[in-house]
């Protein structure tokens, strides 16, 4: 890691008004949460592309279920790691206004993090799939759960395959993204639309853009600074050179 680098990246964060951040699987991966892609896209014989669709869910609400309360299981033995916890504090501080994530896994909020937008939903969020109920899981599922209005089945509130992201979080998101004058996008690949465009949103309006990740990405051509490693490491390393 340079120097060099580091200081000016932490200088435009320690100069920005409206500072937004973009996580993705990377940050969680430091946790040891799967990412449910590639080799880790298989559970017992299934393919999880079969499983996380809202036809898979009519077929078999059970065995989706049982796919959702195995994962809920893993991520509750995962903890936050240093980098989740680095964007609390600037949170805290006031640096941060909005952290954007693609993770479903909860962890920013379980470290603190309360500003938080989740366009591909939140495992531990339930909704009715019948009525308009909403609710909330703070252990692993066990069997499917029933809605206490309707008595329907409730169904995690992520965005399956084949499923529009919510408009009323997108709507916000792309609020956050005008106000924007620096963008920090950490840990994803930068592949999956829409989130692959919003840095570029932020760019278009002349704000700075530092990504963070271990490996370059389809972004990096187009950051201003990009810091590679792990995020664990490079953020609390951000926070130490803020002035
Ligand atoms: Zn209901």
């Amino acid at each position: 890691m340079n120097v060099d680098t580091l200081r000016e990246a932490a200088l435009v964060i320690s100069n920005s008004e409206y500072l937004i951040a973009l996580t993705g699987a990377g940050i969680s991966k430091e946790s040891n949460i799967p990412t449910f892609r590639g080799e880790d896209g298989l559970w017992r014989t299934y393919d999880v592309m079969e499983l996380a669709t809202p036809s898979a869910f009519v077929r078999n609400p059970t065995l989706v279920w049982e796919w959702y309360e195995w994962r809920q299981g893993l991520i509750s033995k995962c903890d936050p790691n240093p980098a989740h916890n680095t964007l609390v504090r600037w949170e805290e501080r006031g640096l941060l206004k909005t952290l954007i994530t693609q993770n479903v896994d909860g962890l920013h909020r379980r470290a603190g993090s309360t500003k938080v937008l989740e366009v591909h939903g939140d495992l531990w969020a339930l909704k009715c799939s019948f009525c308009d109920y909403q609710g909330r899981l703070n252990k692993p599922a066990s069997g499917i759960p029933a809605c206490p209005l309707c008595g329907k089945h409730l169904r995690p509130d992520v965005v399956w395959f084949g499923e529009s992201l919510d408009r009323a979080i997108m709507s916000q998101v792309y609020t956050e993204l005008e106000k924007a004058d620096a963008c920090i996008v950490i840990g994803t690949s930068a592949l999956v639309q829409p989130s692959a465009s919003f840095p570029l949103i932020v760019k278009q309006r002349g704000g700075p853009i530092i990504e963070v990740n271990i490996e370059k990405t389809m972004l990096t051509s187009a950051v201003d600074f990009h810091l590679s490693g792990k995020a664990g490491e490079i953020l609390p390393a951000l926070d130490e050179l803020l002035t």
